[in-house]
């Protein structure tokens, strides 16, 4: 309907463009960039987009291969409650010092940077678990390189064990296993690798290929060896950037000091950050007036992998938004005004995400390779049951892949998932709990919730096959 109005012609004319498409639609549908441009195609308009527009205006620089140097890695700690991530984080903050400086790192400023005797570097995102990891990817900023997944060799592989390394996983991040706790007299590493083998995660020990270490955060054994294995896998990867260009990266966390205005912390990954540097970051924007490193010691460059906390921006940019230095003031400003103004106007935002409903669509549009489920049930048997009925819908034309399967309701985290994802989250017997609803409907996610096996698996099929009768 607002498309129509803007082209001036009769919504129902515009429903029919869409019908002779094979879009079957309803005057409050919100189409997507591609169908929006069809249709407008058919009565002699062109699409602009605004978003894209300013977008593009911030300079996508390729760098040579020549220009590219190696960076440190940015690694994730993750794992169930209570297994021991805070105090891996504290440890490695505490005891690591940088030859010639006395002292552990006392700022907390969301992330910082070691380095090992050899000269090898890592930055930590010092935000543990696979809830902030994801929402910074729902928000688009995928930082991390690596995660270590901490799991106590007291306990077990737990549920939020799982969910991270399904989270690690969907963001198709490296995953090191620190098993914690092996201090305890209660410890048992080769229970918990054998949990994990059962898993088809098989680590080094077992005759597999996923790095692993015995490590007690509270006694610091093992934790140069986990570090060592952390950059072995590191090296894998082969992480790269160009530090002789304008910095770019991602805001880590933000908040007003009293004293000194918003202070910022971001990890820098490409480019050089310097003092001066006029840096737009989200809808904020600024001259760096000042740099600290973790230890609260005033730096004027930052390079590539460097987190660091900045001054001078004119407001609280959000965690996972993407910064970068543009040449000069004007166009900062200019660009974040803009975001703020179109953010102002986009209450109602566009569907972002997939539905079931529109699952037919996409892949007659041929756009759409992989379907991606999250599923969570009563009991293991239905969540295994519908796990090989759904996987045995798959096509040559689209892939069904079950990104993350468990026991228990449908959390906040499963919907972070779904966001960060574009997934779909099919929940049997079991229901949204706690807030997740509230962020579904936020993060417009489709949560289907059913309570027999054959109806689950119709409507998926049918979804594939394009004959779900939309919801009106
Ligand atoms: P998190 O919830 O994963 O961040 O876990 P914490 O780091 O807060 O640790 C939970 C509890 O386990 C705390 O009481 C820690 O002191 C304890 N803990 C963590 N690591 C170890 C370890 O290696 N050995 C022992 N004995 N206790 C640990």
């Amino acid at each position: 309907s607002e498309v129509a109005t803007m082209m001036d012609v009769p919504t129902t004319q515009v429903i029919s463009a869409c019908m002779s498409l094979g879009i079957m639609v309803t005057m409050n549908q919100r189409l997507d960039a591609e169908t929006l441009s069809i249709v407008a195609d058919e009565f002699g308009y062109e699409v602009d987009f605004v978003t894209s527009d300013i977008e593009e205006s911030i300079e996508e620089i390729v760098d040579a291969p020549e220009d590219l140097v190696l960076r440190a890695p940015i690694v994730t700690v993750m794992g169930h409650v209570d297994h021991g991530k805070t105090s891996l984080l504290d440890y490695i903050r505490e005891e690591n010092v940088i030859a010639g400086e006395s002292g552990g790192i006392t700022q907390h400023i969301g992330a910082y940077g070691v380095q090992l005797d050899n000269g090898q570097k890592i930055a930590f995102l010092d935000t543990p678990g696979h809830e902030a990891f994801t929402a910074m990817r729902a928000r688009g900023a995928q930082v991390t390189d690596l995660a270590i997944i901490v799991i106590a060799a007291d306990d077990d592989v737990m549920p939020q064990t799982k969910e991270a390394i399904s989270h690690a996983q969907a963001a198709g991040v490296p995953i090191v296993f620190a098993i914690n706790k092996v201090d305890r007299p209660e410890a048992n590493p080769d229970k918990i690798k054998e949990k994990l083998a059962s898993m088809n995660l098989l680590v080094e020990d077992w005759g597999g290929k996923i790095q692993s270490h015995d490590i007690s955060a509270k006694t610091g054994q093992g934790v140069k060896e986990l570090l060592e294995k952390v950059l072995l896998e590191a090296e894998i990867l082969e992480l790269k950037a160009n530090p002789d260009r304008l910095a770019s990266g991602t805001v880590v966390e933000a908040f007003l000091d009293k004293g000194r205005g918003y202070v910022s912390t971001i990890l820098v990954q490409t480019g050089t950050l310097q003092v001066g540097d006029y840096v737009l970051a989200g809808k904020n924007s600024g001259k760096v007036k000042a740099m600290q490193d973790e230890r609260g010691k005033n730096v004027k460059k930052a390079g590539p992998s460097t987190p660091v906390s900045i001054l001078g921006l004119d407001g609280a940019p959000q965690a996972g938004d993407k910064f970068s230095v543009l040449e000069d003031e004007r166009e900062a400003k200019d660009i974040a005004s803009k975001r703020a103004q179109l953010h102002r106007e986009q209450s109602v935002r566009t569907q972002r995400h997939i539905t079931l409903d529109e699952i037919g669509r996409r892949i007659a549009l041929g756009d759409f390779k992989e379907l991606n489920i999250i599923l969570k049930g009563d009991v293991d048997g239905s969540v295994e049951a519908l796990t090989d009925s759904f996987q045995k819908l798959s096509t040559e034309e689209i892939h069904v892949n079950i990104i993350h399967k468990a026991v228990g309701a449908i959390t906040e985290s499963d919907v972070l998932l779904a966001s960060a994802s574009d997934a779909i989250i099919i929940g049997f017997n079991v229901r949204p709990a706690g807030n997740a609803r509230q962020v579904a409907d936020k993060e417009e996610i489709d949560i289907r919730t059913y309570s027999i096996i054959y109806d689950a698996i119709n409507d998926l099929k049918d979804a594939m096959e394009g004959m779900l009768s939309p919801v009106m």
